[in-house]
C-alpha cells in the first residue's frame, strides 16, 4: 500500500479494445502517476488516486491497484505520496516571448520601490557596453507622479547614452533627453494618432513619459533584438511556464521573429509548452494583412505551435487615461479614450479573421473596448452562426453590466487576469478616483462572468505581473493582495470558489483553444497534459493557496518540470 492514499478512488474508464491480444497483459504505459489525489476537472470533478500516459495520451484514470497492471519495466513511474493532481494548466493571456527578452535586458520588475528602480538603472547603465542604448523595462506607474517618471531623474542615471524603458503594463516609456534628441521629439512634435500621448512639460517640451502609440517616436529608434536574443528569451519564458505547471500558453501577440524562435525552440526539443499564437494585427492597416497572417500561420503551424489566433489592440489601460470608457474620466472631462482601431473597421476586421479561420483575441480594458468588439463579433455571428472558433476578449476590466450577459450569449471566452482583482495602489490611486464608486463596482466581476454561464478563462499577462497562476488562483477566491494575507476583500461580491478558478486554468483554458475534447481534464484518451502540486488545494486554507509549489509539470506525457530538491 503506498502512502497517502487515503481516498475512494473513482474508476473512471479503461480504454476498451486497446489491449493487444498478447496473453501478457496490456501494453505498459509510458508514465504512471500514483498514490495521490487525481482532481479530474471533469464534469464530476471526479478523484482517483492514479493516473497513466502512454503515447502522450492518459490512458488509465483511476485505482493504484489498476494502474500497477500498466507499470512495465520502461515505465518511468512518480510517487505522488499524497500529492495533487490536476490538469496542466492554461494560461490564456502570456508573452513568454518578449517577457523573457525583457528578463534579458535592463529589468525592473523586480523593483517594488521607486529607490529599486533607480538602483536597477544605475546598474544596468553602468554594465551596458559603450553607445548601446539602455533599454527594457518593468517599471511600476505608481512608483511615480502621475504614472510619469521624468527625462531629468533618468538623465541622472544615465546621462551619455540614449534610454528606452517600458512601464509594467507596456502602455508607457520612460526616456531620457538624448533618446528624446536622436528621435527629433521636441515641443513641436504632435501627440500621434490614434491614441499616442507625448507627456509634457508646463512649457510643452517631452517631460520624458511617453504613452500608447507615442512609445514608437523614440522606440523605433531602438535598435531590434537579434534573433539569438530572441530565441533565449523564450526559452526563458518557457522554463518559468513550466516551473508553475503551465502546458498551454497563449502566445499573447507574436510577429513572424516569434514564430521564428518557437520553430527553433521546438526542433531543438525544448519547447515545455503548447502554444495557441497571437499574430499581431497592425491596427492601422486593414482586412487586407489578413493574407499575411494566413501565410504565417501556413508557415509555421505543428502540433504544438498554433499560431491560429489574431491579436486586436483595442484600447489602452485606465490608469494611463488611455482606455476607452463609455462615459468620460472623472479627471479629464469630455475625455473618453480612445478605440485604436479606425470606427467601422473592427467589425470588417473581426469577420474577415473569422472566415479565414482565426481565433480573434481582443485587448479590450474600458467598457467601451469591450462593448465595441462584443459588437463586432456580434455582427459576424449573425452572417455565420457562430461557427468558426471562439473568440477571446482580454484583460476585460471594466464592464457596463449590460454587456456581461452577452459572452455566454456569443459564445465569447471571458479571459481575466485575477491577479489585478485586489485594491493595490493601481486601483486605489489611479483607477477609482478616474471611474468613482458607481462604475468601479464593475471592475473585474469574475463571479458574475461564472454565474451568467460565459466561458471564463485566465491567463498572467506576464511579464505584465507574475505568471504564478496559484498567486491569481488565491486573488480571485479572496480578492486581497495573496501576497500580504491582510485587508478587506475588494468588491467580495465578485469573489469566486476554488472549483470555479481551478476550471478557469483547466477546463476554460481548453475552450478558449478550441481544445476541449483534447486537453483540460484528465480524462481517458486526452492528451497527457499534467501538474502535480505538494499540496492538496481543497484540503488547505485558501490563505495558503499562493505557498503552494509545482513539484511535477507534464506535456503529453513528457515530464518538462521537476522542482529540484531542497
Ligand atoms: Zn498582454
Amino acid at each position: 500500500m503506498r502512502t497517502g492514499q487515503r481516498r475512494v478512488a473513482v474508476v473512471l474508464a479503461l480504454a476498451t479494445g486497446a489491449w493487444p491480444a498478447a496473453c501478457s497483459g496490456p501494453e505498459p504505459a509510458d508514465l504512471v502517476l500514483w498514490g495521490g489525489i487525481v482532481r479530474t476537472m471533469d464534469e464530476a470533478i471526479s478523484t482517483a488516486s492514479a493516473v497513466a500516459v502512454r503515447d502522450g495520451r492518459i490512458i488509465y484514470v483511476g485505482d493504484d491497484a489498476g494502474a500497477s497492471g500498466l507499470v512495465g519495466g520502461d515505465t518511468e513511474v512518480v510517487e505522488l505520496a499524497g500529492r495533487m493532481v490536476l490538469p496542466g494548466f492554461h494560461d490564456t493571456h502570456v508573452h513568454p516571448a518578449s517577457g523573457g527578452i525583457e528578463l534579458g535586458d535592463c529589468d525592473l520588475n523586480p523593483a517594488d520601490t521607486r529607490a529599486d528602480v533607480l538602483r536597477i538603472v544605475g546598474e544596468c547603465a553602468a554594465r551596458a557596453p559603450e553607445g548601446a542604448w539602455v533599454r527594457g523595462g518593468g517599471w511600476q506607474l505608481p512608483l511615480f507622479p502621475d504614472g510619469a517618471p521624468s527625462k531629468e531623474l533618468l538623465d541622472s542615471l544615465v546621462p551619455d547614452r540614449p534610454a528606452y524603458l517600458t512601464s509594467a503594463d507596456a502602455h508607457s516609456a520612460w526616456v531620457n533627453s538624448l533618446a528624446l534628441e536622436t528621435a527629433a521629439v521636441t515641443a513641436t512634435t504632435p501627440d500621434p494618432p490614434p491614441d499616442g500621448i507625448v507627456v509634457r512639460a508646463t512649457d510643452g517640451s517631452p517631460q520624458g513619459t511617453l504613452r500608447e502609440s507615442a512609445m514608437g517616436l523614440v522606440g523605433r529608434h531602438v535598435p531590434a533584438h537579434t534573433a539569438a536574443e530572441v530565441g533565449a528569451g523564450l526559452e526563458r519564458g518557457l522554463a518559468m511556464a513550466a516551473e508553475f505547471g503551465i502546458t498551454t500558453v497563449h502566445e499573447a501577440s507574436a510577429d513572424e521573429s516569434f514564430l521564428r524562435a518557437y520553430a527553433e525552440v521546438e526542433r531543438a526539443g525544448s519547447l515545455t509548452a503548447r502554444a495557441i499564437v497571437s499574430l499581431r494585427v497592425d491596427p492601422s492597416r486593414g482586412t487586407e494583412q489578413v493574407s499575411e497572417l494566413v501565410a504565417l500561420r501556413d508557415g509555421y503551424g505543428s502540433e504544438l505551435v498554433r499560431p491560429v489566433a489574431a491579436k486586436v489592440f483595442l484600447d489602452g489601460v485606465i490608469e494611463g487615461g488611455t482606455a476607452a470608457l463609455l462615459e468620460p474620466y472623472v479627471d479629464r472631462p469630455g475625455w473618453r479614450g480612445e478605440i485604436n482601431v479606425p470606427a467601422n473597421m473592427l467589425p470588417a476586421l473581426v469577420a474577415a479573421l473569422d472566415s479565414a479561420g482565426f481565433k480573434v483575441h481582443i485587448h479590450a480594458i474600458g467598457d467601451r473596448a469591450i462593448r465595441a468588439a462584443l459588437d463586432a463579433i456580434e455582427e459576424r455571428r449573425a452572417r455565420d452562426g457562430g461557427a468558426g472558433p471562439r473568440h477571446i476578449l482580454a484583460h476585460i476590466q471594466l464592464f457596463d453590466p449590460a454587456d456581461v450577459p452577452r459572452f455566454a450569449e456569443l459564445g465569447v471566452v471571458a479571459s481575466f487576469q485575477p491577479l489585478w482583482a485586489y485594491e493595490d495602489s493601481y486601483i486605489r490611486d489611479l483607477t477609482e478616483p478616474r471611474l468613482g464608486p458607481a462604475r468601479s463596482r464593475w471592475l473585474y466581476p469574475i463571479r458574475s462572468l461564472v454565474e451568467s454561464g460565459a466561458v471564463v478563462a485566465a491567463g498572467s499577462d506576464w511579464s505584465v505581473t507574475s505568471m504564478n497562476p496559484l498567486l491569481a488562483m488565491e486573488t480571485a477566491i479572496r480578492r486581497v493582495n495573496p501576497r500580504l494575507d491582510e485587508g478587506e476583500a475588494w468588491l467580495p461580491e465578485e469573489r469566486v470558489t476554488l472549483d470555479q478558478i481551478v476550471r478557469a486554468y483547466t477546463v476554460g483554458g481548453a475552450l478558449a483553444a478550441d481544445m476541449e475534447t483534447e486537453t483540460g481534464t484528465v480524462s481517458v484518451g486526452k492528451l497527457g497534459d499534467l501538474v502535480v502540486l505538494e499540496r492538496d488545494l481543497y484540503a488547505i486554507d485558501p490563505t495558503e493557496i499562493s505557498d503552494v509549489r509545482v513539484d511535477v509539470t507534464v506535456l503529453e506525457g513528457r515530464v518538462v518540470y521537476r522542482r529540484p530538491a531542497g
